[in-house]
Parts: C-alpha cells; sequence; structure tokens
C-alpha cells in the first residue's frame, strides 16, 4: 500500500480483509468462536479420533449461543443472516477433528433449518428450541442400505392409522445416527409415486428415559475409512408409530423439500472443505519451512513452492466461488447449479490438497502423528457425501438443458 511517506505501492501478503458478505460482528463471532474451538475442542482430536465425541460438545455449543446463530430469538437463536452458518463451520475447522465437524453441521446445518423452514408451531417448540439449546441432538435419514442417490427409490414407508403414521425400513450410513434423539426421517407416504409419494417427519428415536423409542433400534454402528470421531449408524424401523402433527412441510412435497435442504448442505460443507483445505495447507507450509533436506528447507526449492502456489491459488478461488454462491443464496436466489458447482470443486479440491499435502512431508505424511494423513481419510467423504460428484456433474449438466 502506498502511503503518506511513502508513495511506493508494495504487495501486501499479509492482509486479512475481510470479504465483503461479513460484517464486523460476523468477525467478532469467528475470533470468539475460534478460540473456543481452539481451547476447548482441539486439546481433544485425538482421543475423540478414538472414542467419538461426546455429546457434552452439543450442549456447551448450545450454552455459548452457537447453534442457533442462524434461527429467530423467538427461538432462542441470535437472528443472524446465513452467513454466519460459514463462519461457524470455519471455526469448526480449527478442531482438527473432522468427525466431529461433520456431526456438528449435521445439527446445525441440515437436520435442524428444515424444522425452521417448514416446521409447525409446535414442532418448532418441541425440536428447534431444544435443539438450538444444546438439548436434544439431531440427524437426518436420507440414504437407505438400496437407495443412496436416488432418492426417489428409497423404501421406507409411512402409512398413516388414525392420528398416526407407522414407520417400516431402515436407514443406513447416518451420522448422529447412534446418539441422537430424533431425526428429520425421509419416508414414502404413497409407495406407489416416485418423487411425489415422498413425506418427510421428524421422529423421537428415545423416549423421555433415554431408551428407543418401541420399533426402532440402530441395527448396525458402521465402521468407516475417516471420520472416526463421528458415529455412522444403520437405523430400523418397525411399526415405529409418530403422530401425525410430527409431518414436515406438506404430504407429497417431501422430496422437494429434502432437495432445498441439501443446498444449504452443500454449500456449509463447500466452505467445510475449503477451510479444511486451508488448515492442512497451514500446517504443511510450516513443515515446509523448517525441514531441510540436501542444505536447504524444502519449500525453497521450486518443485515444492509451486506446489504451494497451485493449492493456495485453488484454495482461494474455491472460498471466493463459496462466499459468492452464499450471497446469492442468502438474498433469495435459488442457485442450485453454482452451489453444486461449488460442492464438486471443493470437495475434490480438499482431497487434492490434502494428497500434496502427503507428498510435501514425505515419509512423515504418511505418519498418524503429523495429522494429514487423518485429514486425508476424513477428505475423501466429501466426494460421496451429500451427493456424488457424479451426482453434481449430473446436475450441473442438466442445467443447461442437456
Ligand atoms: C460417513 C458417511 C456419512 C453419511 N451421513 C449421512 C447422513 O447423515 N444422512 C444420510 O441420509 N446419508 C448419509 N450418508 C450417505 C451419503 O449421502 C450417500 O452415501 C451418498 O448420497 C451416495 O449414495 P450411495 O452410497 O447409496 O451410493 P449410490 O447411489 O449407490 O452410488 C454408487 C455410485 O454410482 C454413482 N451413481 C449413482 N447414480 C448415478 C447417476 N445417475 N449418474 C452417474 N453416476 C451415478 C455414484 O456417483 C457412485 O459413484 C453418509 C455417507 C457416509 C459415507
Amino acid at each position: 500500500m502506498a502511503t503518506a511517506t511513502s508513495p511506493v505501492i508494495k504487495p501486501d501478503h499479509s492482509s486479512q480483509r475481510k470479504h465483503f458478505i461479513f460484517t464486523d460482528e460476523h468477525e467478532q463471532l469467528r475470533e470468539s468462536m475460534q478460540s473456543w474451538v481452539l481451547k476447548e475442542l482441539t486439546p481433544h482430536r485425538f482421543e475423540w479420533e478414538e472414542e467419538g465425541w461426546p455429546d457434552w460438545v452439543v450442549k456447551r455449543a448450545g450454552d455459548l449461543g452457537f447453534i442457533g446463530l442462524c434461527f429467530p430469538e423467538e427461538y432462542g437463536g441470535q437472528g443472524g443472516d446465513y452467513f454466519y452458518s460459514l463462519v461457524r463451520a470455519e471455526c469448526m475447522s480449527y478442531s482438527g477433528c473432522g468427525g466431529l465437524n461433520m456431526g456438528m453441521a449435521v445439527h446445525t446445518d441440515m437436520a435442524t433449518p428444515p424444522i425452521h423452514l417448514l416446521g409447525t408451531e409446535d414442532l418448532k417448540q418441541r425440536y428447534l428450541v431444544p435443539s438450538i439449546k444444546g438439548e436434544k441432538i439431531s440427524s437426518l435419514g436420507i440414504t437407505e442400505p438400496g437407495a443412496g442417490s436416488d432418492v426417489a427409490g428409497i423404501r421406507t414407508t409411512a402409512i398413516r392409522d388414525g392420528d398416526e403414521y407407522v414407520i417400516n425400513g431402515s436407514k443406513t450410513f447416518i451420522t448422529n445416527g447412534a446418539r441422537a434423539d430424533f431425526i428429520v426421517l425421509v419416508t414414502k407416504t404413497d409407495p406407489s409415486k416416485g418423487h411425489d409419494g415422498i413425506t418427510l417427519f421428524v421422529v423421537d428415536l428415545k423416549d423421555q428415559d433415554g431408551n428407543p423409542v418401541p420399533g426402532f433400534s440402530v441395527s448396525r454402528k458402521l465402521e468407516k475409512m475417516g471420520m472416526h470421531a463421528s458415529d455412522t449408524a444403520e437405523l430400523a424401523f418397525e411399526d415405529v408409530r409418530v403422530p401425525a402433527e410430527n409431518l414436515l412441510g406438506e404430504e407429497g412435497k417431501g422430496f422437494y423439500h429434502i432437495s432445498w435442504e441439501l443446498q444449504g448442505e452443500r454449500l456449509v460443507g463447500a466452505i467445510g472443505c475449503v477451510s479444511g483445505a486451508e488448515r492442512v495447507f497451514e500446517r504443511t507450509l510450516e513443515y515446509a519451512k523448517e525441514r531441510e533436506a540436501f542444505g536447504r528447507p524444502i519449500g525453497r526449492f521450486q518443485a515444492i513452492r509451486h506446489k504451494f502456489a497451485e493449492m493456495s491459488t485453488q484454495i482461494e478461488a474455491a472460498k471466493q466461488f463459496v462466499y459468492t454462491t452464499a450471497w446469492r443464496f442468502a438474498n433469495g436466489e435459488y442457485p442450485v447449479r453454482e452451489i453444486s458447482q461449488a460442492k464438486l470443486f471443493a470437495s475434490r479440491l480438499i482431497c487434492d490438497v490434502a494428497d500434496e499435502c502427503i507428498q510435501i512431508h514425505g515419509g512423515y505424511g504418511y505418519m498418524k502423528e503429523y495429522e494429514v494423513e487423518r485429514a486425508y481419510r476424513d477428505a475423501r467423504l466429501n466426494r460421496i457425501g451429500a451427493g456424488t460428484d457424479e451426482i453434481m456433474l449430473e446436475v450441473i449438466g442438466r442445467s443447461y438443458g442437456l
């Protein structure tokens, strides 16, 4: 910058200028939430990788006001705009614990927003309010053993019986599935129809004593390649009775409702990928400045320096793209093409960055203690969850009328 005393304009690489979507209030949240994550969560990342993250994190986040950031004050939230969600996901990336970040994001950005948007006042009081306080933990049930990408192919049924619906079927790969108090469940109320037979319900999974409700069981806890800190479960529903007032949104419109939910999920996932990539980049940069080979820090080799240049360019491009798409989404547009592009680009980005960072670490990159191998394993899920790369390409390609 040119100043009064010096007319010479020099590059300012250390500038921390915020993006135009963020106000001083967003930045204040960033500061306080990031320091909470670093102080109370990050130190546990190795322990939670072995044992899973504990439920108290949700209660603590609720007490600190981090769950209700974008929900109205009348439900215990802070009434902030959508960009607070992005800041929250960015702050969570400092935990170094992908499984925790995913479990929290399911609660804050996937299962609860549909209750806020579509729920009756009664549903909001019974599920949204305690979720914001961190007293209830939520999950989202779309995927089934026989249908993932093809949501219209699900087989779980909810058949009306008087004032109740009776649910039968199974769900798999459900994040928070083993711990959740309730689930936002995608069902078929009319199995003879495809998209138009789908209906959402809010379903209690536990009774007041914390026991599974009659007919519900966690049939399997699943072992995974990464995200070990999160619980991923297969769930079984056998004649589970749900009051009719737990229907979420409109009967038969669940496909469109869940498609809306997926847009927010993909955007928040995309920013999680970008900030996850930033964290691995930063750690690796430090390493490249310290580790020496042939008498100099490895970062001084052009081959390595260019890897950083490539990665940072991709990260910056992805970040700007996600912010701009989020700005459009928050301002009333429904930019499904760009959300899908951002999700695709950011998911591939974090996988590529984690891979390069392992390479830069050499043999140490393959060792657990340096945490880049964990980032690599955790990152891989992003090209599958919330819509695979191939499904994103389908959505983008079809948006051109092809
Ligand atoms: C750790 C983890 C956590 C998860 N958490 C949740 C959760 O909380 N809730 C939830 O509901 N789900 C969850 N999922 C499920 C996830 O969203 C699905 O795995 C994903 O949508 C893909 O579905 P699928 O696994 O059935 O794959 P499939 O749909 O069987 O796809 C298999 C392959 O075929 C490709 N394919 C399918 N259809 C097409 C097509 N039309 N064109 C081109 N290629 C195609 C896919 O891209 C993929 O490569 C989670 C998954 C994992 C692994």
